[in-house]
């Protein structure tokens, strides 16, 4: 909880439960969930908490760059923490999104025919390992 709290702060947050909550949960996880799986996992945890809460939530942190939403084909905005770059790959048959750990020189450059990059949005597609394994059997 520390270190959210300390992320919240930084960036003049208020730092309520509700707020602590939410990233920890985001912080927690690679699983690049959407507003109703935070919601649904909050639930659980803060039976009080409304579905308007979490979207006011995410729009802040996405506001101060603190997470980032990726939009993939299955029509969901789902959020991950900004923290490095990396990228993502969207597996078609199940729908899941992994984190993809890739060099890309030019991207650490910043710089791609004289254009500042100042972040990527995009994803791969394809079949994940779990569901290629799947098909074999
Ligand atoms: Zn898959
Ligand atoms: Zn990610």
């Amino acid at each position: 909880m520390k270190k959210v709290q300390n992320i919240l702060n930084e960036n003049n947050i208020k730092p309520t439960f509700e707020r602590l909550s939410i990233l920890q949960y985001l912080e927690s996880g690679t699983n690049h969930p959407t507003a109703g799986m935070i919601y649904e996992a909050m639930r659980k945890k803060i039976p009080t908490i409304s579905k308007t809460t979490v979207y006011n939530t995410l729009k802040i942190l996405k506001s101060h760059d603190i997470i980032h939403s990726i939009s993939v084909p299955d029509g969901e905005t789902h959020y991950d923490v900004n923290t490095q770059v990396h990228y993502h790959f969207y597996c078609t048959e199940c729908h899941k999104i992994y984190n993809l750990e890739l060099d890309c020189p030019q991207l650490e450059n910043k710089l791609i025919e004289g254009h500042k990059i100042n972040n990527f949005h995009g994803y791969f597609t394809g079949i994940c390992k779990k569901c290629l394994k799947k098909n074999n059997n």
